[in-house]
């Protein structure tokens, strides 16, 4: 089955993960990706990738991606956040991170941890194929 990515960064950490998605595109290519609003225009508009938007995440994307991963429609979460600047939605930050934890869907916080996971994936796609 197509897994599904999700992904997401905080405005200071759009640029990475629009790198991080330049350098995985072909896996991500084999994937469905989802996105909060900005973060996926971003990514879609750098790379030909196919990116379902959601609303951005102050206004409610977070939540949208924490239902679609509560309902088991999620595999893998990037989400890059910004350690240095407080968040309007830091309450929706948090309950993503948490269905992360309670539905045991590897959650990425940092490039570092994408990578590995994107890594994993990547193996997988590949024997897949
Ligand atoms: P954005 O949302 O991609 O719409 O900027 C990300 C977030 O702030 O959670």
């Amino acid at each position: 089955m197509t897994p599904c990515v999700a992904l997401i960064a905080h405005d200071h950490k759009k640029d990475d993960i629009v790198s991080l998605a330049g350098e995985y595109a072909q896996t991500l290519r084999h994937c469905k990706l989802i996105a909060t609003g900005t973060t996926g225009g971003r990514i879609a508009d750098t790379h030909a990738l196919t990116v379902q938007r959601m609303l951005s995440g102050p206004y409610g994307g977070d939540l949208q991606i924490g239902a679609m991963l509560a309902e088991g429609k999620v595999d893998l979460v990037v989400f890059l956040r910004d350690p240095m600047t407080p968040q309007p939605h830091e309450p929706d930050i948090n309950a993503l991170v948490r269905a992360c934890d309670v539905h045991d869907v590897p959650c990425a916080t940092n490039v570092a941890t994408a990578r590995m996971l994107l890594d994993a994936l990547a193996a997988r796609t590949a024997a897949a194929v």
